[in-house]
């Protein structure tokens, strides 16, 4: 029975999670190095709250029992959790790390999820006391509104795990799709190939930013264009992805476009940085190419 959910990083991830399983009722025990980073998890989940109380998803006795079943603290010790979701930073010695602090405080019984979006859970979970209750639990960016957590097996992942994961991740309201352990999953495996072709089509002048996102939104029904969901994504993501499917898959089809580094040589990252395929320093975003 799953009771309690153990959250490791209050970052942009960390905290939508949190939030959606405190929401469906669950337990919380929100964790992170940085006291800073939770306080401001906090003010987060409560603004968030508030929007799903304005469009009447909640109500507000349900957000502050939401809230209520929160805990946060910087301490690694999740004795108490059923099941603990690590979405700290993506850097794999990060995580190892925190694995070898965490694992001695869990329960036998305990499943170790990972948030990663590119590193081999295969490997994560070798690097743990529990490759058979390890498994990737990837959510999507803003979990509280995204309906989809891809549920990725590594090798070693024990049937009985999976199911239970899969059990879990209904209970939250979110649809789960099963992915193999391979680089980048399935999400990010189709989409950032798409916005790199985007990225291409511009570096040869086939077309310009405001050309190519109006015909992909048009012409292919996107929400957004590719170039426009790059800078909201972030240029360096992007091309961090591009190098996972590069390195891990060994096929020159996804050879990031020149282009793209150079963007993230000039800091020119999208909406964080002020600047990207859009210039966001004034009312609208104006294309810079
Ligand atoms: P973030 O930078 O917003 O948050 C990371 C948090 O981890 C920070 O609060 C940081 O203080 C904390 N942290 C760092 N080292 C730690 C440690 N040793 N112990 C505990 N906490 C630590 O990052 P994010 O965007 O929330 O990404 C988190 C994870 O989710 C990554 O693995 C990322 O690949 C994955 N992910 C991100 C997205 C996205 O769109 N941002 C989507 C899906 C998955």
């Amino acid at each position: 029975m799953i009771k309690k959910i153990g959250v490791i990083g209050a970052g942009q991830m960390g905290n939508g999670i949190a939030h959606v399983c405190a929401l469906s009722g669950y337990d919380v025990q929100l964790v992170d190095i940085n006291p800073a980073q939770l306080d401001k998890a906090l003010t987060v989940i409560g603004k968030n709250l508030d929007r799903q109380v304005k469009k009447g998803a909640v109500d507000e006795a349900g957000k502050a029992a939401t809230l209520a079943r929160i805990s946060t603290g910087t301490e690694f010790s999740f004795g108490t959790c059923d099941v603990v979701i690590e979405a700290a930073t993506e850097d794999e010695s990060v995580k190892k790390q925190i694995f070898a602090k965490v694992c001695p405080s869990l329960k036998p019984e305990a499943i170790l999820c990972t948030n990663t979006s590119s590193i081999s859970v295969t490997r994560l979970g070798a690097s743990t006391d529990r490759p058979g209750k390890f498994m990737g639990m990837h959510f999507m960016n803003p979990v509280p509104v995204m309906q989809l957590v891809e549920l990725i097996r590594g090798i070693a992942t024990d049937e009985s795990t999976f199911s239970a994961i899969r059990t879990f991740t209904e209970t939250l309201g979110k649809q789960p799709v099963n992915a193999e352990d391979f680089p980048a999953f399935i999400v990010n495996r189709i989409l950032l190939p798409m916005i790199n072709e985007a990225v291409y089509t511009l570096y040869e002048g086939v077309g310009s930013v405001d050309s190519i996102d109006t015909a992909m939104r048009l012409g292919a029904n996107h929400p957004m264009g590719p170039l426009e969901l790059a800078d909201f994504i972030g240029l360096d993501v992007c091309l961090a992805v591009m190098h996972v499917l590069h390195d891990g898959l060994a096929d020159t089809k996804y050879r990031p476009c020149p282009l793209l580094v150079k963007y993230v040589e000039a800091g020119w990252l999208g909406r964080k940085t002020g600047k990207g395929f859009y210039d966001y320093s004034g009312d609208k975003p104006i294309p810079t190419r």
